[in-house]
This record gives structure tokens, C-alpha cells and sequence, in this order.
């Protein structure tokens, strides 16, 4: 079977420090993995490597079956084999981080549409017709036309969520998206998400938020040093847990 996202024995290094050591997962088409973890465990870095903002050392990405190519540079450091796959590997990956990361000079819609036209090639119409049913789909329409800054972060984040489903990804990828915002702002945020879930859309989502997790994940992962300490389906991994880490670390965030 072809998976969304297959990942195999992943390792990254920073200089000496290792953050990623030897990391597997796979995602089927449709389900929703949450990643847990104390801060520094690797999380970010899992993602970047994903959709290569970091260059993994060694292991293997695919998405929708497709391997990303790497290659070695003359100094034996692995880079990416071919930059048109970079692209249209990208192309396939909705990443949404923690600080919404809009272009502040653009308004809401510019910044949904921006990819479509100009990476996708997608008619300027459409991509107009696109952006505002994702604007509504996310409950902001009526801000396509102001900019993100006077917008309130939540706001912001499912702006910032919208223009991810423009370019119609296959896989979601979220860092921490709600980490950022007062409280009272995350649940509108989460609700957008869930409502993604619930279409089937597959979703990597790095998250704190546990009660969320264990609503909207087909499989829940705990990142320990940068290894899978443990994993399961949210109703073991909370009620059940295995490892004296993951015991310890819900004990101090649930
Ligand atoms: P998390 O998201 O779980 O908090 P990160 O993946 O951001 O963890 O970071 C894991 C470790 O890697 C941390 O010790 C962090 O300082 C280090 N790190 C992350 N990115 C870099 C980088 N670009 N250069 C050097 N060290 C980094
Ligand atoms: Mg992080």
C-alpha cells in the first residue's frame, strides 16, 4: 500500500548535537498523527525535514510513494538530488507554524492566492473563487480584503491555515499552530483543524494541546530525544501509557 507520508530511520544532526536518531512513521491517506513532546525533542526539526526547510543526514521521505532523491555534496553532506522534485514535493505539503508567518505586506486573500497563481500557474479568477471558500471554510471571509496585522492572531492562524489548503495539499503539516495565541483564541483554531480531520484530510500535527489530540488522532506519538518513545491509538497512549517517559511527561502536561 502507498502511504501519504512514509518515514524511514530519519537521522539530523545540528554540528555534534543529534536531534533526530533514527526515526520512523508512516501515515495513511486520512489519518491524523499527533506528535507530543518536551520542548527540544526534535519536533520542529521532524517537520522541516519533511518538507525539507532542514536536509535530513541520512533515511528516507516519501510522500504519496514518491522517495525524495537526495545525493551527497562534494564535502559527503546529503542535499537534494533534484530541485524541481524539491518543488513539487513541496507543492504536495501545507505547512502551518506556530508564528502564522503571513506576508504582512499582502492582504488575507493575496497571501491565499499567491501560491496558486504564481507556483501553481492556476487562473487568477479561480484562484480568487478558491481563496474566498477557503476564507469562508476557515470563518474569515469577511477579511479577504484587510491585512493580517489587523487581524487577532487566531484570526491570523486560520488565515494562515487557508493558505496552506490553496495549493491543495495531500499532507498537513502543523507546528504547533495554537502555541502562539492567548487561550481564549485557540479554540476557534482547533475547530477549523478538527473540522479538516473529520473531512479525512491527513493531517501531522505537533501539538501541546492534548485534549485536542485525543479527540482527532488516529494514532498519537511521543518524541523522546528524537526517538519514538512511544505511539498509539489516543485511547491507550492517555489511558494506558507504556514507558516510565511518557508516564512522566503526561503526568506533568495533561
Ligand atoms: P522541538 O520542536 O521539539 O522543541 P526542535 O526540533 O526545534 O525541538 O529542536 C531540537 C534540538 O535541535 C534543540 O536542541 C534545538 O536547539 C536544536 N536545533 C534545532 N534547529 C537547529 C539549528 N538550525 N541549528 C542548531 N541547532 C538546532
Ligand atoms: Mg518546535
Amino acid at each position: 500500500m502507498t502511504y501519504a507520508l512514509e518515514i524511514k530511520n530519519l537521522k539530523k544532526s545540528f554540528g555534534n548535537l543529534e536531534v533526530i536518531r533514527g526515526l520512523s512513521l508512516t501515515a495513511k491517506k486520512g489519518e491524523v498523527l499527533c506528535i507530543i513532546g518536551s520542548s527540544g525533542s526534535g519536533k520542529s526539526t521532524l517537520l522541516r525535514c519533511v518538507n525539507l526547510l532542514d536536509i535530513p543526514d541520512s533515511g528516507e521521505v516519501y510522500v504519496n510513494g514518491e522517495l525524495l532523491k537526495m545525493k551527497k555534496d562534494k564535502k559527503g553532506k546529503s542535499i537534494p538530488a533534484e530541485q524541481k522534485q524539491v518543488d513539487r514535493i513541496r507543492s504536495k505539503l501545507g505547512m502551518v507554524f506556530q508564528s502564522f508567518n503571513l506576508w504582512s505586506h499582502m492582504t488575507v486573500l493575496q497571501n491565499v492566492i499567491e501560491a496558486p497563481i504564481h507556483v501553481q500557474k492556476v487562473d487568477k479568477e479561480l484562484a480568487r473563487k478558491n481563496g474566498y471558500l477557503l476564507l469562508e471554510k476557515v470563518g474569515i471571509a469577511e477579511k479577504a480584503d484587510q491585512y493580517p496585522s489587523s487581524l487577532s492572531g487566531g484570526q491570523q492562524q486560520r488565515a494562515a491555515i487557508a493558505r496552506a489548503l490553496a495549493i491543495k495539499p495531500d499532507v498537513m503539516l502543523f507546528d504547533e499552530p495554537t502555541s502562539s495565541l492567548d487561550p481564549e483564541l485557540v479554540g476557534e483554531v482547533l475547530k477549523v483543524m478538527q473540522s479538516l480531520a473529520e473531512e479525512g484530510r491527513t493531517m501531522i500535527i505537533v501539538t501541546h494541546e492534548m485534549g485536542f489530540a485525543k479527540e482527532v488522532s488516529s494514532k498519537v506519538i511521543f518524541l523522546d530525544q528524537g526517538r519514538i518513545e512511544e505511539e498509539g491509538t489516543p485511547s491507550n497512549f492517555f489511558n494506558n501509557p507504556q514507558t516510565v517517559r511518557l508516564k512522566r511527561f503526561l503526568a506533568t502536561n495533561l
